[in-house]
């Protein structure tokens, strides 16, 4: 007989004294719980689980690969089938002239080797002195300390202060419900926010600043927003005027969730030249990030040092390429990109009917399938509840006893408290299942 786990476990889980439910199965996007209760898990996890639980395809593709060739040192010396097919499935078109992939194990492993990389790039360029990264305030860009460093999330932040890279510094988000002045015009708003950065390049010297971080769509802190029109323009003009690379964090917000494969795709700008994705890449089944690259960066490292200065031990695992690869498979073949689209549709349909009218609620926006719901004590006059008051909890809470497992993503970031939850369903989702 199962043994529960809820009464005494070992683990340390990120939330002390509670206990947590025990998982004992899964029935396509739901998942089942110990009790019997069936939970439809409406945001797959932190928006990770894009195809549901239960893929035949990816479960025989993770047993193939594991009697053909389970493990290999992902090294320069050997490479093999998975990893290549998957590299080629996401770049042989070169989206934006991206043209290179880094396999890792974790977003923030991704973030880490992006800034890295990047450091490398001038240095293999003969500019040493650009290291500064320019991030954004309330952003999360992973939890390991080089992440964090670039991450303007002050609360997750703050005790570690003292280990965090001095070579950063944060401008203002682009989050227009809450930051955009009173008849400010979008255009407005963005040269607002394009004044500010070139001032904060300026004032650190375009010849120390090697990279502009940002998520191209805000996921967890501020709650899936997608950027004002012209924002990431007025962003990419930045960058080349003074040689400072774009790293755009796709963790959360890209492999297809907005609708497009990759977020920025939206935004009328060329691309990034180094970007982190993640989380959806494998749908769930086995961990899974990675770093795509312009051909520019690989090419400086080619006609430079020739190797890179990062690596890992289960980098570009085969077992995670193989369930990726798998997956990747699937969301062309069904063309899931247009259910991306079309549900996206009517699951804001959907917030706006059965949830606008609710007490707090005060935003509700998002793209594709990627939505969040934002609470105010007073949404009339944008009064926001006490950062500790996690409103978003209670929703989350709630839901949960009701059979619906949504994300309440930590609500304080920096000088504004965002309390909101995210719905992501699956991109197979029906509109059954949205209702
Ligand atoms: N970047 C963004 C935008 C994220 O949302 C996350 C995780 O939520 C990360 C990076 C870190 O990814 P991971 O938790 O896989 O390390």
């Amino acid at each position: 007989m199962a043994r529960s786990f809820t009464d005494q476990s070992y683990i340390l889980h990120r939330r002390l004294g509670r206990k947590p439910d025990n998982v004992v199965g899964v029935k396509g996007i739901s998942l089942v719980l110990e009790s019997g209760r069936t939970m439809l898990d409406a945001t797959g996890g932190p928006s990770v689980s894009i195809l549901g639980h239960q893929q035949p395809k990816i479960t025989e593709a993770i047993v193939n690969q594991l009697n053909k060739v389970p493990y290999i040192y992902s090294d320069a010396r050997v490479t093999c089938e998975p990893n290549e097919e998957l590299a080629s499935l996401l770049l042989k078109d070169q989206p934006g002239g991206l043209s290179k992939v880094l396999f890792v194990n974790s977003g923030s492993e991704a973030v880490e080797a992006s800034i890295k990389l990047a450091t490398q790039y001038w240095n293999e360029r003969g500019m040493p002195s650009k290291v500064h990264i320019i991030g954004r305030k309330q952003s999360y860009h992973g939890n390991t300390i080089g992440a964090l460093s670039v991450s303007g999330h002050t609360s997750r932040r703050k005790i570690y202060l003292d280990w965090m890279c001095d070579n950063t510094s944060f401008v203002d988000p682009v989050y227009a419900f809450r930051c955009k002045k009173a008849g400010e015009t979008d255009s407005q708003y963005v040269q607002r926010l394009r004044d500010q950065l070139e001032a904060e390049i300026l004032k650190v010297g375009p010849e120390n600043v090697s990279a502009f971080i940002a998520e191209t769509v805000s996921g967890s802190t501020l709650g899936c927003v997608p950027p004002v029109a012209g924002y990431f323009k007025a962003v990419r003009e930045l960058c080349d005027k003074y040689d400072i690379l774009l790293i755009l964090d796709e963790i959360m917000c890209g492999m297809g969730k907005t609708g497009t494969m990759h977020a920025w795709e939206q935004e009328g700008i060329r691309g990034p030249d180094i970007q982190a994705i993640g989380k959806a890449l494998g749908a769930g089944f086995v961990p899974l990030s990675g770093v795509l690259l312009h051909q520019k960066i690989f090419d400086a490292l080619a006609a430079g040092s020739k190797g890179l200065l990062h690596g890992g031990t289960f980098q570009a695992h085969p077992i995670a390429t193989a369930a990726a690869v798998a997956a990747q498979k699937i969301i062309r073949e069904q063309n899931l990109l247009d259910n991306v689209v079309k549900m996206g549709v009517v699951l804001h349909r959907a917030l706006e009917d059965e949830i606008r009218p609710l007490p707090f609620v005060s935003d509700i926006r998002g793209r594709g399938l990627f939505w969040a719901v934002e609470f105010l004590l007073d949404p009339q006059n944008k009064v926001p509840f006490a950062p500790d008051a996690r409103y978003n909890n209670q929703v989350v809470d709630v839901a949960f006893k009701n059979g619906l497992y949504i994300l309440g993503t930590l609500g304080t970031a920096g000088d504004i408290h965002v309390d909101h939850v995210i719905i992501a369903p699956p991109y197979i989702v029906t509109v059954v299942e949205i209702y």
